[in-house]
């Protein structure tokens, strides 16, 4: 460490934990400032000129995004490669460009101008989405469009930095990441991002430790300025002292010596110390998480969310492209299970239409929403039937609140059966059908509803705020929303007796599950799957594989008793810190 670092004061900071892991060392500060455009008028003997300009532009995107293409095919595989072959499709996108020639024609002004304009326009659209999902996919577009500009104006972008960095920028668009990680890269640090955005997903795949969310930090700190940060739980610090310096170390080494026992459960299975095994599977947003979710070591896939693939649409994908999709998911999975759970929009997820609803969370949901667009459901269901071949495949309907849903989808299901074997397109026929429990009264007739499917999984995220009557996205009333509360234990308890009375069995994939918290008392209440964010699946495999069931089994009749949903956490954190005083809790 220098003087300098020593003079100054440390300054903590807590940003979005985004990719695992600490990284300890000096700052490089990747200023990513969009290129600079100004509106200019242009004489018309120069028009041909100025396209000539966009024509070799784009070629030289073209080729670089080539190179990127290669470079993650080389180092990711090809699956992470294609969030750049998406890129390059929106270089070949005719209608846009044409567009735009037809502008800079009409309109007399320079090319850049109207780049900016046309692209944008999609840009400042996605970025005001209430999506997540879509905003984060909004950096994807403004990295092509700045490219394309960049290349307009002839400069160059820096790509190689002398020793080893923790990047620090305002935004990072996953092709920086990818073309920084050529150079001895620490870490990412940014000022914006979620932690669904393609540049965290590249930063897990490549195993490099990232925050997110970290607001003015690309101005807060200097070239070389030394930091430290926590990949797990988002803490930063700026100029650390040597003590502060040192707890990372050593948290850096505790971590990799947990890792490393990690890794070596990979392939072994979520089995009690007493023989009891359960299934261990990933929540699966993006057919890129696929690779990350392998070697975590997932028993397969318990949620594949398709509504994801609607979003930055306006109209429903066509069956071929949706079969597609499925397929690239089953393929990627094979030869393990992918549970498909059909579009579901409404609530807080994007819209089909625009549909005004004082009350979204009590409105058009899930399979209400399909059920009333039986056409748009049959494409679908067709999609995943073809994708089902191999035999991989289950479906699953959310927002299940009656049993003739279940009734009046299965029959679509079977419609969409005989559509396919008519036109003699190979599927699964046997495919297994499930939903989700997340309203309450679908909790109240679990069995009635178990008798017609082959699984039930629990989405703890709606069914406690249905409970409870806490909205899942409200901050005010965020500390209400309980997974300990008494009610939600003793109905989670009612929902797995009922579905083992029909014998189906009975999952979890809402967040819950993923808590390793919760871990110890969900198995002792009889769970018979874990679907988790494949972040925590090894922890939650560490848990099963170190506790008996017949104590998992003691723990929830006890927690069963219990009054109060403070009694029912502190209790857990009591028999967590005994048994694994190196997991971390919340
Ligand atoms: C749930 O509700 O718990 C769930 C898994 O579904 P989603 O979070 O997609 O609503
Ligand atoms: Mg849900």
């Amino acid at each position: 460490m220098t003087d300098k670092d020593q003079n100054r004061d440390e300054i903590t900071l807590k940003g979005i934990p985004a990719s695992p892991g600490i990284a300890i060392g000096p700052a490089y500060v990747f200023h990513k400032d969009g290129p600079v455009v100004l509106e200019r008028s242009i004489n018309e003997q120069d028009v041909e000129q100025e396209l000539k300009k966009l024509t070799s532009a784009l070629a030289h995107a073209g080729k670089e995004l080539e190179k990127i293409v290669e470079f993650a095919e080389k180092q990711l595989g090809s699956r992470q490669a294609k969030i750049f072959e998406a890129q390059l499709m929106i270089l070949d996108d005719s209608v846009l460009f044409d567009s735009i020639r037809k502008r800079v024609r009409k309109e007399l002004k320079n090319v850049e101008f109207i780049v900016r304009e046309e692209i944008g326009k999609y840009h400042t659209l996605m970025q005001a989405s209430k999506d997540e999902y879509t905003r984060e996919r909004a950096n994807d577009v403004e990295d092509v469009q700045n490219r394309i500009l960049r290349n307009l104006q002839e400069q160059r972008l820096v790509s190689k930095i002398e020793g080893s960095h923790i990047i620090v920028s305002k935004n990072l668009a996953a092709a920086d990441a990818l073309v920084l990680s050529r150079n001895d890269v620490l870490g990412y640090v940014t000022e914006i991002g979620g932690a669904t955005s393609h540049m965290v997903l590249l930063a897990r795949a490549l195993n490099i430790p990232a925050i997110v969310g970290l607001h003015n930090i690309s101005t807060m700190i200097h070239k070389d300025d030394v930091i430290v940060f926590d990949g797990y739980n988002g803490t930063l610090v700026i100029n650390p002292s040597a003590e502060t310096r040192k707890k990372f170390e050593e948290k850096r080494e505790e971590h990799r010596e947990f890792e490393g026992h990690l890794t070596a459960l990979r392939d072994l299975p979520a089995e009690t110390l007493d023989g009891h095994r359960v299934q261990l599977s990933a929540n699966v947003e993006l057919e890129e998480e696929l690779g990350f979710v392998k070697r975590q070591g997932a028993d397969g896939i318990g949620l594949y969310r398709s509504e994801t693939l609607l979003l930055g649409k306006e109209v429903f994908p066509a069956e071929e492209e949706q079969f597609k999709h499925y397929k690239n998911i089953a393929e990627g999975a094979f030869p393990k299970h992918v549970i498909i759970r059909t579009f579901d929009i409404g609530g807080d997820k994007l819209m089909a239409q625009a549909v005004k609803e004082n009350n979204p969370f009590l409105g058009w949901r899930g399979i209400r929403v399909m059920l009333d667009m039986p056409n748009i459901f049959l494409h679908q269901l067709r999609a995943i039937l073809r994708a089902s071949a191999k035999k991989n495949i289950s479906i699953m309907f959310p927002m299940v609140s009656h049993l003739k849903e279940v009734r009046k989808a299965k029959e679509l299901l079977e419609v969409a059966k005989s559509q396919l074997a008519e036109r003699k397109i190979p599927f699964d026929p046997d495919i297994q059908v499930g939903i989700m429990i997340e309203v309450p009264a679908a909790a109240v007739i679990a069995d009635d509803l178990a008798r017609e499917v082959s699984f039930l999984s629990i989405g703890t995220n709606d069914l406690i705020q249905y409970l409870l009557a806490v909205d899942r996205g409200n901050e005010i009333v965020s500390d209400l929303f309980q997974e300990f509360h008494p009610a939600v234990i003793r109905f989670l308890r009612r929902i797995i007796e009922r579905g083992k009375s029909e014998n189906v069995w009975v999952g979890m994939c809402g967040e819950m599950a993923g808590d390793p918290l919760a871990t110890m008392l969900l198995l002792g209440l009889g769970l018979d799957e874990f679907s988790v964010v494949p972040h925590v699946l090894p922890e939650i495999k560490k848990i099963i594989r170190s506790v008996h069931y017949s104590e998992a089994k003691h723990l929830a009749e006890k927690v069963l008793t219990m009054e109060t949903e403070d009694e029912i956490e502190s209790y857990m954190k009591e028999v967590m810190k005994l048994k694994f005083p190196d997991i971390p809790l919340e």
